[in-house]
């Protein structure tokens, strides 16, 4: 734990100088906050983009598109843990005043997804392995109760729902756009947990999976999601109506990803801070 700290301190120190990345133009994801706003980030998202079209002018983006443009962003992981969100920065990226990015960045706090230090100001979030083990625990219990729960009450329509959600994974992962995979990984989770009657458990749920992409020690590119088609697995015996399997598979399914934190593989170092603010990736959809 002594040596993780220092690994942790020396990230702190080498992120200092580095700022935000931005991404995820494509942001279709039907993620919510905790505060369950009426506009999803998925929403917001794409009224932006298609305001920014070069034929029009660009209208000052509204506080919910900056907070679904960062929120997808954490959850990529284009904005990896510790990665420092200046507000005077991010108020000239967008051409908004500080309070609205202050807003913003309260509401990524409430998520759990931003933390605010004093002093220091706001930095993306991160989990030590043992944190990242208890999310680990925690998403075992609730996604075997949310499976059992969605296997019964399922519809056709909502299967087709998800089976278009794995299709794009599967498409995302084929163009190699890990970034898009990750954000769709962690969606096909929340939209089971948004099927689930129990609410309370839903939401449980859906608070949780993006904090998996504040775990410092993992390495996104070891997700097993790729090559082993889990989601399409545990799909099936959920329609198939196949309680136990679709348990059984869904419980391997978190087993593999989270031995992939053992393997924890050495962070990129933050390129300058101009390099980061145009690395944004066009949609591939
Ligand atoms: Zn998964």
């Amino acid at each position: 734990m002594k040596r993780a700290n220092q690994e942790r301190d020396d990230h702190n120190l080498s992120n200092l100088a580095a700022n935000i990345a931005m991404g995820g133009k494509d942001g279709s994801s039907s993620l919510n906050s905790s505060r369950d706003r009426t506009n999803s980030p998925l929403n917001t998202h794409s009224s932006m983009t298609a305001a920014q079209s070069p034929t029009q002018p660009n209208p000052k983006p509204t506080e919910d598109v900056i907070y679904a443009e960062l929120y997808n962003s954490i959850l990529e992981r284009r904005l990896p843990p510790e990665t420092k969100l200046g507000e005077n920065l991010l108020a000239e990226h967008y051409g908004v005043s500080r309070t609205i990015i202050r807003q913003v960045l309260q509401r990524l706090a409430h998520d759990r997804l931003v933390k605010l230090e004093p002093n220091r100001g706001a930095f993306v979030s991160s989990l030590s392995l043992e944190e990242s083990k208890q999310i680990y625990e925690a998403w075992r219990l609730t996604e075997a109760a949310i499976v059992r729960d969605v296997t019964k009450t399922i519809t056709r329509k909502q299967i087709t729902a998800l089976k278009k959600l794995v299709t794009e994974e599967r498409q995302a992962c084929e163009a190699q756009d890990i970034h898009r995979l990750t954000r769709l990984s962690a969606q096909f989770h929340m939209q089971l947990a948004d099927l689930c009657q129990n609410k309370f458990l839903g939401r449980f749920l859906k608070e949780l999976v993006p904090q998996t992409s504040l775990a410092f020690f993992y390495e996104v590119k070891s997700m097993p999601v790729c090559t082993k088609d889990e989601h399409s697995e545990i799909l099936d015996y959920i329609a198939s109506g196949n309680e136990e399997a679709a348990v059984a598979a869904a419980m391997r399914h978190l087993d593999g990803i989270e031995k992939a934190l053992n393997a924890r593989a050495s962070l990129k170092k933050p390129t300058s801070l101009i390099d980061l603010l145009n690395a944004r990736i066009p949609s591939i959809s």
